[in-house]
């Protein structure tokens, strides 16, 4: 398997995702507002999911005024969705599309960096609630869309602190470690009996909003934009990461 290294180096052809339905939560901003626009100028139908429906309008615009194919919109915030709205998401897509070929769990929530002895127990839920529970209830509700595709891939956006805990990052370091393990479960438990392939992606410093907040002392002029990050998430959606499942992948 000839993985590019680092990924965003990827070169990917114009018509990589024809034809191709791709749902990415977060959508509105930073590397999920990147990667819904990339997968729309390769060709992708792209469901920009996220919580602040004028940041989705911006997006839909600027992929329908590039000529791309028209995107949905899908308000939900992910905070307090509940598992039945999971389904309705599951049930439209496939009425309106009958598959879903690419599942992008980028939204997320830093919550604030805070010392484990610090008992802030209704920003750890909040944290957990989007940046875990989310991704799983919607993977599990999305599955049978999934494997209506003749290809399909479903990525978890991760950090560097998902996969080494480190001082202060707590819920959200948890939730994203979280998400590494329910990666390699479903990987393992899709891998021999349907199309679909799980990864998950560290996209590596990138100048968004997140970033800034969770260090302020930063730059963010040192830092690639999210447009330089989403050649990564084109691999993993693309037809030349078939086969490559169970991953813990890196951006940069
Ligand atoms: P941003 O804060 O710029 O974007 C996060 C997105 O998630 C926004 O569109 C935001 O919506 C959405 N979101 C947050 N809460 C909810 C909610 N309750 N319901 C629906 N959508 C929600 O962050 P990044 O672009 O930097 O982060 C994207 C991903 O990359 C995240 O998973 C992050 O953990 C990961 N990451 C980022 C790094 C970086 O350096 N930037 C490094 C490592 C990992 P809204 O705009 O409406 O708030």
């Amino acid at each position: 398997m000839n993985i590019p290294t680092p990924l965003n180096t990827y070169q990917s052809p114009e018509t990589l995702l024809k034809d191709r339905i791709i749902l990415v939560t977060g959508a509105g901003d930073g590397i999920g507002a990147a990667v819904a626009k990339d997968c729309a100028a390769k060709g992708a139908t792209v469901i920009l999911l996220g919580r602040t429906v004028k940041k989705l309008e911006k997006v839909y615009d600027d992929i329908v005024q590039a000529g791309h194919p028209e995107p949905a919109i899908y308000p939900l915030d992910l905070l307090q969705a509940r598992e039945d709205q999971y389904q309705q998401l599951a049930e439209i897509i496939e009425k309106e599309f009958g598959k879903l070929d690419g599942l992008v769990h980028n939204a997320a929530l830093l919550g604030g960096l805070t010392p484990m002895a610090n008992p802030l127990i209704e920003q750890w839920v909040k944290v957990i609630q989007v940046n875990l529970h989310a991704p799983y209830l919607m993977t599990q509700a999305c599955l049978p869309i999934l494997k209506q595709s003749a290809s399909a891939s479903v990525i978890f956006v991760s950090s560097s602190v998902g996969r080494h805990g480190r001082a202060y990052w707590g819920a959200y370091a948890a939730s994203k470690a979280a998400c590494e393990n329910l990666m390699q479960t479903l990987a393992d438990e899709v891998e021999n009996n349907t199309n679909i392939r799980v990864n998950s992606l560290d996209p590596g410093a990138t100048r968004t909003a997140m970033r800034r907040i969770a260090f302020p002392g930063e730059d963010p002029n040192t830092l690639p934009k999210p447009a330089a990050i989403a050649p990564a998430f084109l691999y993993l959606l693309g037809a030349d990461s078939e086969g490559v499942t169970g991953q813990q992948l890196n951006a940069q």
